[in-house]
């Protein structure tokens, strides 16, 4: 599982870190989860980028060498949609979901959700997740698209620098209703740029206390982040990324 990788043109060493993680990590698995900001800003699947090109080739390898590619998008790149799955071979995935792998039956999400104390970003999060505000996006041309999505990435840098930091953390409130909603004590997802294994204990609906597990992916950058599941556990790694 990976997530937030953010790779865009002006970052080709976060690239290559992707073709080198596919090739030698991911290529060994039977399945890949990417949780979402696979890509720093995808305008649409007709994206014709350098980057998003390396990303198609990519997930396509992986697909025909028999790994099959499990993709959710983030609030980055929630344009990521059909075109790009049947051109790749890949299978999108809601968030949230639930999925049952090695026996252990967990939550997958790109996180952005569960940021509810961030009032101004939540408001945002609706608007771009409204599939009319989608249709109409992509009813601009690619060009007006990128025009705007560096627009937006300038409009939330400075918004989140005038931001408490744990205002863009999840609210731990909200955590434990989904957990508690779908019946689930493991919680993957990325977004918040804070890896971590969080271990706590959450109040169900029968009154018992659920000794549940978060575990937080972190974002690509001076290091590149994965979790590894098998029937030996559950595992978050990192490794050094040369720029
Ligand atoms: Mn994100």
């Amino acid at each position: 599982m990976i997530s937030d990788l953010h790779l865009c043109d002006s970052r080709p060493d976060l690239t290559a870190a992707f073709e080198y993680f596919c090739q030698h990590h991911a290529a060994r698995a039977q399945q890949l989860f990417i949780l979402g900001d696979l890509s720093d800003a995808w305008v649409g699947d007709d994206d014709d980028s350098e980057t998003a090109n390396v990303i198609r080739s990519q997930l396509a390898a992986l697909q025909q060498s028999g790994t099959q590619v499990w993709l959710m998008t983030g609030n980055r790149d929630f344009l990521m949609g059909e075109k790009l799955a049947s051109d790749c071979g890949l299978h999108l995935l809601d968030d949230p979901s639930e999925v049952e792998l090695y026996g252990r039956r967990m939550l997958l999400m790109h996180g952005d959700s569960l940021c509810t104390d961030d009032a101004e970003y939540m408001a945002f999060r609706a608007q771009i997740r409204n599939r009319q505000a989608q249709q109409q996006l992509l009813s601009q041309t690619l060009e007006q698209r990128r025009a705007l999505a560096v627009a937006l990435r300038a409009q939330s840098k400075s918004a989140n620098a005038t931001k408490a930091e744990d205002i863009m953390d999840v609210n731990q409130g909200e955590v434990e209703r989904v957990m508690c909603h779908h019946k689930v004590d493991l919680l993957i997802h990325g977004h918040t740029h804070r890896p971590a294994n969080h271990e706590f204990a959450y109040t169900n609906d029968s009154g018992d206390q659920v000794r549940a597990r978060r575990i937080v992916l972190g974002d690509w950058g001076k290091l590149g982040w994965y979790i590894t599941l098998s029937n030996a556990g559950i595992e978050l790694h990192s490794f050094p990324i040369d720029s």
